[in-house]
Parts: structure tokens; C-alpha cells; sequence
């Protein structure tokens, strides 16, 4: 099976290329992002949690996630593959999901880093909160969210550099362009 990381800023493209590639290879789909609006949505406990932290622009704490993260994988799995979308985003999530994988006989293929300049991330952010509804998706929330993103994620990329498993896609230009240049990476890893 596979395990694909997909990786970037906020704005960066994350789950619209999941979307493609989900249609394509059939894999499944762990958004973390997502799975917190959903316990939002629900009013749960782990929502009234999570709002205050992604309202802020802050990371939800990492055991906490690592908890969530695991659970749905194992509702999801075993299957032909599985792309995470939004996790890990700090190191301690990515040790934690080496861990994880290994436990299950598995190990991430494959860690694919969607590049795109901060001044377009901040236009799409803005633009994307016009519809998209998303409390955080505001201009002070985002500068709080690309903060975050380069002191606490970005450090992420020389770690999976380490592990052989990075590769950088230019992330803007035409869709079809992104996801061919993510395929071409996930059929050889
Ligand atoms: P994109 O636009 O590329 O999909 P994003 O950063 O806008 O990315 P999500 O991935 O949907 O948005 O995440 C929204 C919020 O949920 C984050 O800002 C954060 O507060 C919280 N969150 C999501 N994943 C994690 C995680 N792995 N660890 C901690 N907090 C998380
Ligand atoms: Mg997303």
C-alpha cells in the first residue's frame, strides 16, 4: 500500500489535489483539517476544543491529533493506500506517524510539498473566505496561520528530506499541471 503525504502551506492546494488523487488511484482521504470541522459541525467535546485553538490560528495539541489521526486510520485501513492531508504538521506528528506506520507493517512512501509564493497563499486564503464560510479563513487569522506554518511545519521538510521522502511541486499554474507532477511522483514511489 501507500502512504502519501501531501504537504504545503494553508492555501496551498492540499485538498484540491487530494480530491484528483482520490478520484484517480482510489485511495483514501485523511484531511485533518476536515475531520476537526466535522466535530465542529457536531458540537462535540474534541470540536468545542479544536474551535478554540483553529479560531486563534493555533496547532491543536499534538497528542491530541496523533489520538485522532490513528483512530481514523484505522477505520479506514488496510486499503490500496492512504493520502494525509494537513498531518503532520510538526515534528513530534511526524515521528508519531513513522511510529504508527511501522506498528502496522507500513511506511510513508512518499511526502509531496506543494510550493507556492506567500503573497498568492494570502490571496487565495482571502478569496476562499469569501464562501468558504471558514472562521479562519480571515486576513488576520491567515497571517496567524502562515506564521505558524513557517515556524512550526516548515521545519518538517528537512526532516522528511532526511528520511529520502521529500519531493517539491510547483503548486500554481493549471491543476491538470500540479496533479500530473504529483502522479508522476506517487507511481514510482
Ligand atoms: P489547505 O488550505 O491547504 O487545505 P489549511 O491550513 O487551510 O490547509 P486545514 O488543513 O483544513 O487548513 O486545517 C485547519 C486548521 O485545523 C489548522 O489551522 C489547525 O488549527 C487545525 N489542524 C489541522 N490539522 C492539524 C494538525 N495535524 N495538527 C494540529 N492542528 C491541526
Ligand atoms: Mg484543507
Amino acid at each position: 500500500m501507500k502512504n502519501i503525504v501531501i504537504f504545503g502551506a494553508p492555501g496551498s492546494g492540499k485538498g484540491t489535489q487530494s480530491d484528483l488523487l482520490v478520484q484517480k488511484y482510489g485511495f483514501k482521504h485523511i484531511s485533518t483539517g476536515d475531520v476537526l470541522r466535522a466535530e465542529i459541525k457536531q458540537a462535540t467535546e474534541l470540536g468545542k476544543t479544536a474551535q478554540a485553538y483553529i479560531d486563534k490560528g493555533q496547532l491543536i495539541p499534538d497528542s491530541l491529533m496523533i489520538d485522532i489521526l490513528a483512530q481514523k486510520y484505522d477505520a479506514l485501513c488496510p486499503c490500496s493506500g492512504v493520502i494525509f492531508d494537513g498531518f503532520p504538521r510538526t515534528i513530534p506528528q511526524a515521528e508519531a506517524l513513522k511510529q504508527m506506520l511501522a506498528e502496522r507493517g507500513t511506511e510513508v512512501s512518499a511526502m509531496l510539498e506543494l510550493r507556492v509564493p506567500e503573497e498568492m497563499l494570502m490571496e487565495r486564503l482571502i478569496n476562499r473566505g469569501k464562501t468558504s464560510g471558514r472562521a479562519d479563513d480571515n486576513a488576520e487569522t491567515i497571517a496567524k496561520r502562515l506564521h505558524v506554518y513557517n515556524q512550526q511545519t516548515a521545519p518538517l521538510i528537512d526532516w522528511y528530506t532526511a528520511e529520502g521522502k521529500h519531493h517539491a511541486i510547483k503548486g500554481y499554474g493549471p491543476l491538470e499541471e500540479i496533479n500530473a507532477a504529483l502522479c508522476e511522483v506517487i507511481d514510482q514511489a
